[in-house]
């Protein structure tokens, strides 16, 4: 990793990342054979990950940029400490002495404050990388690099994930592995060869709707998140919420999967290969795929 102007931050992230970082990648060897299974059975796709080249730990530019300038003071250091302190003088098991009891409300507020006021900065963070980044967030977790001639490879930003999940307070390693999953299933979806040996032609995926593209990586990457029980947390990130703003952190596209669950597996498989095959664009024409699926193949539960 690139050196940080911010000396605090870098020997914090020395501390801390290390270990989050093999964790990461431990889980993501463990799991991949698993997902790889499982988008081969309800994707009815193969082969995609033999064309994929090594999946590459790196660091979202933007984020260093970030880091390095406008926002060089930022201190997850403090941040974890002033946790710490709220956890502790709220548990009254550590107070004995009656004085002390007393001046402790005063000071949960205090160590409150301070706490509103470094969520605040980190909110701003998250939300400058959004615009540097564009489309969405998401796209500074994780990203599927592909093009016509199959050079395809997923890359994970480690270190974007790590601030996210501070900030929201989530297991960073489940996420870097829905993460993980999200990437794989694009690679499936348009590297993958179907039972025929079809594939997504490459200007078809490229040209196809936003909505259409997550909402298929968003839904494999729930379903087997639900298939190792972690489902849970996976609909938590998707509805996190600032509180100050009340707004939703990830962009609408990433909730599109939560439509696709009134349907079976079988009809979300049918209106992918259809799509695939017929150079299907756009979002409503695979939402009303899903309904001609489901009427013609009921689901048995
Ligand atoms: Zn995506």
């Amino acid at each position: 990793m690139r050196e940080l102007n911010n000396k605090t931050l870098q020997k914090y992230l020395d501390n801390n990342l290390k270990d989050i970082e093999t964790k990461c990648k431990n889980i993501i060897i463990k799991h991949k054979p698993k997902i790889v299974k499982f988008y081969n059975r309800y994707m009815g796709l193969f082969d995609a990950e033999k064309k994929l080249g090594h999946t590459n730990y790196t660091q979202n530019e933007n984020v260093i940029s970030l880091l390095n300038n406008e926002y060089r003071e930022l201190n997850f250091e403090e941040y974890d400490e002033m946790l710490s302190l709220e956890r502790i003088l709220h548990d009254t098991k550590y107070i004995e002495d009656l004085e002390v009891l007393r001046c402790r409300d005063d000071l949960l507020i205090n160590v409150r404050e301070k706490i509103n006021r470094y969520e605040v900065e980190f909110d701003k963070f998250h939300n400058a990388l959004v615009k540097l980044n564009k489309r969405d967030i998401s796209s500074s977790f994780g990203l599927f690099k592909y093009d016509e001639f199959e050079n395809c490879k997923i890359e994970i930003y480690i270190l974007s994930c790590f601030l996210f999940c501070k900030r929201y307070k989530i297991d960073v390693v489940k996420f870097v592995l829905t993460t993980y999953a999200h990437e794989l299933a694009h690679a499936f979806n348009y590297l993958g060869q179907d039972k025929d040996g079809e594939k997504w032609a490459y200007d078809d995926f490229r040209d196809a709707n936003e909505t259409l593209i997550e909402g298929l990586a968003q839904y494999y990457a729930y379903e087997y998140a639900k298939d190792i029980n972690i489902s849970k947390s996976f609909d938590q990130e998707v509805l996190l919420r600032n509180q100050d703003t009340n707004r939703l952190v990830l962009s609408k596209v990433y909730r599109e999967y939560k439509k696709y669950q009134k349907y079976g597996r079988e009809h979300v498989y049918g209106a992918l290969i259809y799509t695939r095959r017929n150079g299907i664009t756009n979002f409503k024409d695979f939402r009303n795929l899903l309904e001609i699926y489901k009427k013609d193949l009921p689901s048995e539960s």
